[in-house]
């Protein structure tokens, strides 16, 4: 057995030549550029507004700048780590080919957002994004340069050649850096994109971010000052959340599909034009439950209702929301040991049972959010029942739908058709209860992009993302006379007393404190898409 190990040894000698450091690093420095960071060049070589020679020196000193700082980075870690330097070498090496694959694909970029989505995403939902050109990608761009960093023979040298090469390489970098000072207000213009697109840095940097944000948010929320509840009549309020719901695929706001065949039926329904604040899940969430946009986490809709007396349920398919503190909060799977005999994997399952859970409610006021995952990606054929399947064929995942956008549209409009009968069957319970002021509020967090500009899915920074990932459905129904609209006005600088005309998430909150009749100093009567009912009414 040592005889044989010897042998082996022997043969990788021969086969594999050992290298200085320096050559070593320099190999890995030249790599990491040419496998990681082509999106970083060709993004600064398409926005920056240099003539064609200050494009050709800006993008030559942005490439000595990260082949002497990734040499750098090579030479440090071996030097000091060894074999340790060699295995986090190779992870990078996987990581760098992951993040290069989602650019590539789903022309996202690696920021804060993007990296906090992946501690955010459960297994079962980020599943869908592995497939076989993932695994072919990361073999060729991340195992096989890994399996080169931990396998080639290096000869370390002394102390001395360390400092003599870190030494020069700042040096190098501080002379470059300076002939570009004129460049500096470009790149700080363009600081999120450019560091979204460098490898390694953009997750390591963000992770670090990420690491310490959470940490601040560890910190209680802030509470809001007590409200309490004016009267005494039965009312309930069902939130709908919707998942990646764009405005434009909705029939209800022109699209030429029938994607809302039930809902354009239905009476006493309210549309309105509005925007999320971000693209993203957790954000979008949070700017709907929260009575303010802010990076504080003030007290949420949900907590406060309950708090104040309201009976309150959250029953979800998806994650990603703001804590909530309340006694019933039930996933997909609690709710199908409840109700056996529902689907658990469509969302029909957030609705069912659900008369049942208000008229039995032990309290007049009632708050029932239901956060959704309908037209969640990437594989939206997965989403809705088979018999929502009335645009074919469709693309199993947004990768086959690269190769056909029709079909990847028709995927995602069926889940627009299954979100129409959801909220369709919503309603009816909801009309049908006549001793109860209902309504029901359907708001997405944000919206999706369907190849458009070979644009898939969301998440991309506010300023550089397209309308269809903001612009999103809002709509409202209720129950005759619960409540009286506000008038919307034509332009965005509204006149007192009428609304703007585009809203916001942050109207959610402030309607439904009017809806469940709960007076409050933290309502604010502006963010009210209703009418204030008059104190003499409601006094009687
Ligand atoms: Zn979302």
């Amino acid at each position: 057995m040592m005889e044989f190990l010897h042998k082996l040894s022997e043969m990788k000698k021969g086969l594999i030549r050992p290298l200085s450091l320096f050559s070593f690093s320099c190999i890995v420095s030249i790599g990491t550029l040419f496998l990681y960071n082509l999106p970083f060049f060709n993004y600064v070589a398409n926005n920056s507004n240099e003539s064609v020679g200050g494009k050709i020196f800006l993008l030559a000193s942005l490439v000595v700048i990260m082949l002497v700082l990734n040499f750098m980075m090579a030479y440090l870690v071996m030097f000091l780590m060894r074999i340790v330097g060699r295995v986090l070498l190779a992870i990078l090496a996987l990581i760098n080919a992951t993040a290069v694959y989602f650019i590539f694909t789903y022309s996202v970029m690696i920021d804060s957002t993007t990296i906090g989505n992946v501690f955010n995403t459960r297994y079962s939902e980020a599943s869908g994004f592995f497939s076989w050109s993932l695994w072919l990608f990361i073999f060729v761009f991340g195992l096989l340069p890994a399996l080169y960093c931990l396998f080639q023979p290096v000869i370390y040298g002394k102390v001395k050649k360390l400092g003599i090469y870190c030494g020069s390489s700042l040096a190098v970098v501080l002379v470059i850096a300076s002939m570009n000072i004129s460049q500096t207000l470009w790149i700080s213009q363009h600081d999120t994109e450019l560091g979204g697109l460098l490898q390694p840095w953009s997750y390591l940097v963000n992770t670090c971010r990420i690491i310490s944000f959470s940490h601040d948010e560890q910190a209680e929320e802030i509470k809001l000052p007590d409200g309490q509840i004016t009267d005494d009549e039965k009312a309930v309020v069902v939130l709908v959340i919707g998942e990646s719901a764009r405005k434009a695929n909705f029939q209800l706001y022109g699209y030429e599909r029938e994607t809302n065949p039930l809902l354009s039926q239905q009476e006493d329904l309210k549309v309105y034009q509005a925007t999320s604040c971000a693209t993203y899940t957790t954000a979008g969430t949070k700017a709907i439950l929260e009575p303010e946009n802010s990076d504080d986490l003030y007290e949420m809709l949900p907590n406060y209702a309950f708090r104040t007396g309201v009976d309150v349920s959250w029953r979800t398919s998806n994650w990603g929301e703001p804590p909530i503190h309340i006694d019933e909060y039930l996933t997909d799977s609690e709710l199908s040991e409840q109700y056996p005999d529902e689907n658990k994997n469509y969302d029909g399952i957030l609705i069912k049972g659900i008369r049942d859970r208000i008229e039995s409610s032990p309290k007049n006021k009632v708050l029932i959010v239901l956060h959704t995952s309908t037209s969640h990606g990437p594989k939206y054929a997965d989403k809705y029942p088979k018999e929502f399947e009335v645009y074919k064929p469709v693309a199993k995942n947004v990768e086959e739908g690269e190769k056909n956008i029709g079909m990847l549209i028709n995927a995602y409009d069926n889940t627009i058709r299954y979100t129409d009968f959801l909220l369709d069957s919503l309603i009816n319970t909801l009309r049908a209860m006549e001793e109860w002021n209902s309504a029901m509020i359907f708001i997405s967090d944000h919206g999706e992009s369907l190849g458009e500009n070979k644009m898939f899915m969301h998440g991309l920074p506010m300023r550089l993302a397209p309308k269809v990932q903001y612009e999103i459905p809002f709509f409202v129904w209720t129950s005759k006379g619960f409540r009286d609209y506000k008038p919307t006005s034509s332009k965005q600088d509204a006149p007192e007393g009428e609304l703007p005309a585009v809203l916001e998430q942050h109207y959610i909150f402030h309607s439904v404190l009017n809806l469940l009749s709960i007076q409050s100093p933290a309502y604010k009567k502006d963010f009210d898409i209703f009418q204030v009912k008059d104190d003499g009414e409601r006094q009687h």
